[in-house]
């Protein structure tokens, strides 16, 4: 059966040579660094959780390729109900690790390139989609976590790929050789990419004929020649490095994003998924961003649900937790979270089959439901600041509590009501921090702004499946006016 546990991914994560760039060092692995562990367990989860037979349903499938059990996040998804059922998986990872998981863009470029492959072959007589099942076999059959590598660094917004003063500021083909290609660029905020085994790139915008060698998705091996990865700071990283667990708020699990770059990077043909074909690149954009857009009414709302946890027991360790107030904030937090995953699980429901035969979500409804997101973890996060209190952001560090004079002063004096042991009222503190300020600020907060695109993204995407016509036509049907 074709699934690793999750002590067996890190193993096989330890083996692969990586070039990583951290706080001015080089690294060549994750695995058991201070800073990059927590994210290396998030990734863990999503195996761990595929061995219990609690979650079975969810976070496993059986495959259209080769008809095995395998693990949901590198599943084809056959049906609405497998759509469904990748949003509740994400949900359930969120709540058990309150972090990014980082598995999702994997998962997202594998239905996106299956069947916009299919598509081009169809158009081109070219051979990509053969080459992706055989990819995503491979990737089936070892369990392998894969990262999905769209957002280019774009240099001048205004210009195209190809009028840019630097070339490489959009990945492109630099070299055409018969047994492959050879690419250079980069790609930004990689989230889970020191994490994955394989990496899958696609193009990052729609494109025109000038921009042939710019319209371009393959997939390589992380420890390929001429890949480096520079890791992105996180808003108090490096209490990670402090040996201090109350202060991280959650010390087990985290997320990381990295600055990947391809240095002239080799692609054998068989790795090629697209290669010039310039009015494929939208199409792929279009249905990358929409399934990721889809992934954020499960795994932000999974975070969520822990942040509304967390702000319920900070209530209670305040003494708050009667106010009328109070419990009216906890039932907005609620109703904001639900909402989110009505969009989620409604742009699922409504999913259909592409021409390759997997399925694809409504696109209307995963961008309202991502345009809900960039609003709706800034809301819940105020209010969870708002009921959590100062103490959040002013409470001594572990060290202090720890300390043979101030400590007891510090339990004495930020004491809440009797009942509740003050050590626990801290730790919640910190969670709600982690949460709304920390590390964990990016994948619940910046993310939800900026990541599958910033909101204009998909206000575009809004306005251009609105069918307004229609909707004139209605309203000129109720109103009798005649054309
Ligand atoms: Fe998955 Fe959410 Fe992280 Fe994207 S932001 S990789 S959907 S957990
Ligand atoms: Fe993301």
């Amino acid at each position: 059966m074709p699934l690793m546990t999750g002590d067996e991914y890190v193993r096989s994560l330890q083996k692969i040579k990586m070039r990583i760039f951290l706080f001015g060092e080089e690294i060549d692995n994750p695995v058991g660094n201070p800073i990059l562990q927590p994210a290396v367990n998030s990734v863990k989860a999503t195996y761990d959780l595929a061995q219990n037979p609690e979650y079975a349903d969810l976070m496993t499938a059986t495959s259209n390729l080769t008809g095995e059990k395998i693990n949901r996040f590198t599943h084809i998804h056959q049906s609405p109900d497998d759509l469904v059922k990748k949003v509740k998986m994400q949900r359930l990872l969120g709540q058990k690790t309150a972090a990014c998981f980082q598995r999702c863009v994997g998962m997202d470029s594998f239905n996106s390139v299956y069947s916009t492959t299919y598509e081009v072959d169809k158009k081109y007589g070219t051979h990509y989609h053969d080459n992706f099942v055989k990819f995503a076999t491979y990737v089936q059959q070892n369990d392998l976590t894969v990262d999905g590598a769209m957002t280019d660094t774009k240099g001048d917004r205004s210009l195209s790929p190809s009028k840019q003063a630097d070339p490489d500021l959009f990945l492109h083909v630099v070299e055409r050789r018969p047994d492959g290609i050879v690419v250079r660029g980069a790609k930004a905020h990689q989230t889970g990419i020191l994490n994955s085994h394989e990496v899958i790139v696609m193009p990052t915008i729609a494109m025109g004929p000038d921009d042939k060698d710019y319209a371009v998705s393959f997939a390589v091996p992380l420890d390929t020649e001429g890949l480096m990865m520079i890791v992105g700071r996180q808003s108090c990283d490096t209490r990670k490095t402090e040996g201090c667990q109350l202060d991280l708020g959650n010390s087990t699990y985290g997320g990381m994003e990295a600055l990947t770059v391809f240095d002239n990077v080799f692609v054998p043909n068989d790795r090629i998924f697209l290669n010039g074909e310039t009015e494929f690149a939208g199409m792929l954009v279009e249905r990358f961003a929409g399934y990721h857009r889809q992934s954020y009414g499960g795994c932000k709302v999974g975070v969520g649900d822990v942040l509304i946890g967390a702000t319920a027991l900070a209530s209670e360790y305040n003494g708050v937790e009667k106010a009328s107030h109070i419990k009216d904030k906890l039932i907005e937090m609620v109703h904001l979270n639900e909402t989110l995953y009505c969009c989620g699980i409604a742009c699922s429901a409504e999913g259909q089959p592409t021409e390759s035969g997997n399925y694809l979500i409504d696109l209307m409804l995963a961008n309202v439901c991502k345009q809900n997101v960039t609003r709706f973890p800034y809301e819940i996060a105020r209010l969870a600041q708002d009921i959590a209190g100062g103490l959040m952001v002013t409470l001594p560090s572990e060290k202090d509590m720890a300390h043979p004079v101030v400590g007891p002063v510090i339990r004495k004096y930020l004491a809440g009501p009797a009942k509740v042991d003050v050590m626990d009222r801290f730790k919640i503190m910190r969670l709600i921090e982690n949460l709304t300020l920390g590390t964990a600020a990016v994948g619940y907060l910046t993310e939800s702004m900026h990541g599958a695109g910033s909101p204009q993204a998909q206000r575009i995407m809004i306005s251009r499946q609105s069918n307004m016509s229609a909707k004139k036509a209605m309203a000129k049907h109720i109103a009798h006016i005649k054309d």
